[in-house]
């Protein structure tokens, strides 16, 4: 079968990583707590700038965002290992800008994820995910996105959400740990 994953969110735990950069970078203290209640994707407002500075920090900080030692959710590897090893097709669809996208590859691989890279698509918008999503023919994909999310909706795909604060409107089927995937495939009871 063919599985297709979003990145960000959904298999690296990249906005947590964002705000202790942002905490460290800033110097300044704001409670885990609060970053678990955010119902948005955007984390600025913790620390107390607007959408336009949350932009710029972002923008500035983007490479130690992305490529210094944001944590895999737990499992996440094994969980994609134990796909390509029983047989499956694992495709991954990030929508990083496409200056990032070789390294935003290269990352993955030396993380551990398995990438095939015919098999590695970025760089388009979110919302041209469900064009890509449905050429492939995938049987399954997961984001965390709401805004991805919902273009997905009369695709002949299972489609699963990641679990994360700003998602929990959503009533498709839900995965909080990776470990459930392989339940869900009778990998594990
Ligand atoms: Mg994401």
């Amino acid at each position: 079968m063919k599985f297709g994953f979003d990145i960000d969110d959904t298999l690296i735990n990249l906005r947590e990583h964002a705000f202790h950069l942002y905490s460290k970078k800033l110097d300044k203290q704001v409670e885990i707590e609060r970053f678990h209640e955010l119902t948005d994707v955007p984390i600025h407002e913790l620390f107390g700038m607007t959408r336009e500075q949350g932009k710029e920090m972002w923008n500035s900080q983007r490479d130690s965002i992305y490529y210094s030692d944001c944590p895999p959710f737990p499992s996440a590897i094994d969980v994609l290992q134990q796909l390509v090893r029983e047989g499956h097709e694992v495709y991954y669809i990030t929508a990083r800008a496409p200056e990032h996208c070789e390294r935003t590859r290269d990352w993955m691989i030396a993380a551990g994820f398995p990438v095939d890279p015919d098999r590695f698509y970025c760089g388009m918008s979110d919302t041209e995910k469900v064009h890509i999503i449905e050429r492939l023919g995938l049987d399954f994909y997961f984001d965390d996105k709401p805004a991805v999310l919902d273009t997905l909706t009369g695709l002949p795909v299972q489609v699963y959400v990641k679990d994360t604060s700003y998602n929990r409107h959503l009533t498709i089927p839900r995965i909080t740990d990776w470990e459930e995937l392989l339940e869900i495939l009778n990998y594990k009871q």
